[in-house]
C-alpha cells in the first residue's frame, strides 16, 4: 500500500494530539483544537502509548483506507499476505469453542466494545477483503462503534504485520520452510483482550488442549455474558471485574485446581484496579521487561508470560521456549528420535530475530 498524506490513501504520515482530551486526531480531522493545545504523534502506536486515545470523529484509530463503512457492512482490507480459509482451519482446531461459531465458512461471534455487543458474520469470498456484516438487530448506530468492530477484527487477525520479511527469512530456515509453505496466509490470530489472554495462558496449564476448552466454556458460561439470538448464545468472556470480587468457592465447581482458582481471582484483581494493563507492559520499554513485569505476577510463569506476550501484545520476539508443542514440532519436522534440547532450540531458531513469535505461531500449526 502507497503511503501519502492524501486523504484517500492508506494511512496518515502523522497523527495530531490533543492533550486536554487526550485524544490524538488524523490531520484532516474537523474537531481539531488550538494549536498550543496539540502536539504531533510520528504514529497511531506512539500517540496510543502516550496514552492518548483514538478521535471519535475522525476514527483515527484505524488506518484510513483499512475499511469502509456501510452501517449494516463493514469491509476490511486484508494484507496480500493473508488467506482466509488457513485462518479458518486454524479458528476451527476445537469443536468445543464457545466464543465463536464457523458455519459454511463464516464466523459468527459478539464482539464487546465499550458497552456494545454487537453480532457479526465475518465472511470473505476472496482473501482481500473482509465482509462484516451485523446481525440479530445489532447494527451499532454510532460510527465509532462501529470503527471499534474494524479495529478489533483487525487486530484480532493481526492485519499490521507485514509478513514479507517473515516469509523471506523462512523460505531457507530449515525449520520453518515447510510449515511456512503448507500454511500460507495464516496470521498470529491473537486474543486482544488482556484477561482473556492471561486466563486461557492460565487454565490450561498442565492440562491437555482439549479439557483446555471444557474449563474455558465452563467458566465463561457460568461468569460471561450473552447475547441471544434466533435461539443461539453469543458469549462474551467474563470481564476482569466480575471475576475480581469471586471467592475461591464460587469457582470450584468448574473442577479446576484452587491454585488455579487464585491465580484467576488475583490476576483479575490486578487488572481491575489497573496495576496491570496493555498500556503498562507495551511501555515496560522491550520485551524482556514486559515479561518481568508478567512472571512477577503469582500464577505466570515464563510460559504464560510468553505465550500472552505473544498472543495479545503481539511481541514480535515472544518466544515460549519450553512449549512441549514447539518441542514435538521441532521434532517431527527434524524427523529426530527426540526432543531438542533447549540449547538446540536456541541454535537452530539463532536467524529468527523479531519473528520468534510467528515462527512458534507456525510451528504450533503442524500439530494439527
Ligand atoms: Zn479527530
Amino acid at each position: 500500500m502507497q503511503i501519502d498524506e492524501n486523504e484517500n490513501s492508506w494511512d496518515a504520515l502523522y497523527f495530531i494530539g490533543v492533550k486536554t482530551m487526550k485524544i490524538y486526531c488524523f490531520p484532516w480531522c474537523k474537531g481539531k483544537s488550538k494549536p498550543n493545545n496539540t502536539l504531533p504523534f510520528q504514529t497511531r502506536h506512539e500517540a496510543e502509548q502516550a496514552g492518548y486515545r483514538a478521535c471519535k470523529k475522525c476514527h483515527s484509530g484505524l488506518p484510513y483506507g483499512s475499511w469502509e463503512d456501510h452501517e449494516e457492512v463493514l469491509k476490511i482490507k486484508a494484507p496480500k499476505e493473508f488467506s482466509f480459509k488457513e485462518n479458518l482451519r486454524y479458528l476451527s482446531r476445537s469443536t468445543n469453542e464457545c466464543l465463536f461459531t464457523i458455519i459454511d465458512n463464516k464466523i459468527y461471534r459478539a464482539i464487546p466494545i465499550d458497552h456494545e455487543t454487537p453480532l457479526v458474520e465475518i465472511s470473505s469470498e476472496n482473501d482481500t477483503i473482509l465482509t462484516v456484516r451485523f446481525f440479530g438487530n445489532s447494527t451499532p448506530k454510532q460510527k465509532w462503534v462501529r470503527a471499534g468492530v474494524a479495529r478489533y477484527i483487525r487486530e484480532w487477525f493481526d492485519f499490521d504485520t507485514d509478513l514479507i520479511p517473515f516469509y523471506e527469512l523462512a523460505k531457507t530456515d530449515l525449520l520453518l520452510s515447510q510449515p511456512v509453505s503448507n500454511f500460507y496466509g495464516l496470521r498470529n490470530v491473537g486474543i486482544p483482550d488482556l484477561f482473556e489472554a492471561l486466563a486461557w495462558g492460565i487454565l490450561g496449564q498442565q492440562i491437555n488442549l482439549t479439557y483446555a476448552y471444557t474449563l474455558k466454556r465452563r467458566f465463561v458460561e457460568r461468569f460471561g455474558k450473552h447475547v441471544e439470538w434466533d435461539g443461539t448464545k453469543y458469549w462474551i468472556f467474563p470481564s476482569p471485574k466480575d471475576i475480581a470480587m469471586l471467592s475461591v468457592d464460587d469457582l470450584t465447581d468448574l473442577k479446576m485446581t484452587i491454585k488455579k482458582c487464585e491465580y484467576l481471582i488475583g490476576i483479575a484483581q490486578l487488572l481491575t484496579n489497573e496495576e496491570l494493563t496493555k498500556e503498562k507492559l507495551m511501555n515496560a520499554g522491550d520485551y524482556k521487561k514486559a515479561e518481568k513485569m508478567l512472571v512477577n505476577i503469582r500464577g505466570i510463569g515464563p510460559w504464560t508470560a510468553n505465550y500472552v506476550l505473544m498472543r495479545c501484545l503481539r511481541f514480535p520476539s515472544a518466544f515460549p521456549i519450553d512449549d512441549v508443542g514447539l518441542h514435538n514440532s521441532i521434532k517431527l519436522i527434524l524427523k529426530a528420535d527426540k526432543k531438542p534440547s533447549k540449547e538446540e532450540i536456541l541454535k537452530l531458531s539463532s536467524t529468527w530475530t523479531n519473528w520468534e513469535s510467528y515462527a512458534t505461531f507456525y510451528l504450533w500449526r503442524m500439530l494439527y
